[in-house]
């Protein structure tokens, strides 16, 4: 199946997992496999990050394309990867299926109407300070040029609360299905935090009506180069999905 028709089933639940980070071949491809033989079609991986501070591990470039891209060849699954700026969304563009725009880049206009002219799936995140109006005004940047195949995440966003890493907005699924028509997509794992609470996080967006999850994996997390914390190793995220596609039956969703 085409990621474009994926992208215009409302009555399909699309798993997006991976690695916070390409880190190795190796680390690629054994998540790749264990989550394709779970059934998992799209593979997530950043080989552009955008992180806190410069001293942290930048992703491996467009090496880290090419270990998707071995990925892909193996496993046959879609490849998700963040541009983050007009440089990387030129290589991004060449090597990925679905084009992720990160939460700190949802209103760099510049990277959105570019990344709207590539005419590729685009999986646009709101930005942690941004209410639900400003990621629909980001999506517009996208759709204006028209590429319409755009799907909407929340990650979480920035509150008073500080006993998780960002606090996930349930409400933003029912509030976005009401205002836009694209699917919306709930990621887990960054407003957790930690891998203790990635799970309630994900069945409660499912619950909420979201058309798709993207959840960080990793086959060692506590080894991971970055989110160490929040990733889940292989055997939880095994046990997640099984739960994913109890709650998508309830919620008349085709887990894809
Ligand atoms: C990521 O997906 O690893 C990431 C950096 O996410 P966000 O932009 O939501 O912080
Ligand atoms: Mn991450």
């Amino acid at each position: 199946m085409m990621v474009s028709d994926i992208l215009n089933l409302k009555e399909s639940l699309i798993v997006m997992a991976g690695p916070c980070s390409v880190e190795s071949e190796s680390q690629v491809l054994e998540t790749a496999r264990a989550l394709k033989r779970l059934g998992v079609n799209v593979l997530r991986g950043g080989a552009f990050k955008p992180r806190t501070y410069p001293e942290s591990f930048q992703g491996l470039g467009e090496d880290g394309l090419k270990i998707l891209a071995m990925a892909r060849e193996e496993t046959g699954m879609s490849i998700v990867t963040e541009a983050m700026d007009l440089e990387s969304l030129r290589l991004v563009e060449k090597y990925a299926d679905i084009i992720q725009i990160g939460s700190r880049n949802s209103q760099n206009f510049p990277l959105l109407k570019a990344a709207g002219k590539t005419m590729k799936p685009v999986l646009l995140k709101r930005g942690f300070g941004n209410t639900i109006d400003e990621l629909i005004g980001s999506s517009r940047y996208i759709s204006m040029s028209g590429n319409n195949n755009i799907m909407l995440v929340e990650r979480g966003i920035r509150t008073f609360e500080n006993s998780t890493r960002f606090t996930l907005d349930v409400s933003a699924v029912p509030v976005l299905h009401e205002k836009v028509n694209y699917p919306v997509i709930i990621d887990p794992s960054h407003p957790a935090g930690n891998s203790r609470y990635v799970e309630p996080l994900a069945l409660a967006g499912i619950a909420a009506g979201a058309d798709g999850i993207i959840v960080e994996v990793h086959p060692d997390p506590s080894r991971a180069l970055s989110d160490a914390a929040q990733q889940l190793n292989l055997d939880q995220f095994s046990r997640l999905y099984s739960k994913i596609k109890e709650i998508s039956r309830i919620m008349n969703k085709n887990v894809i």
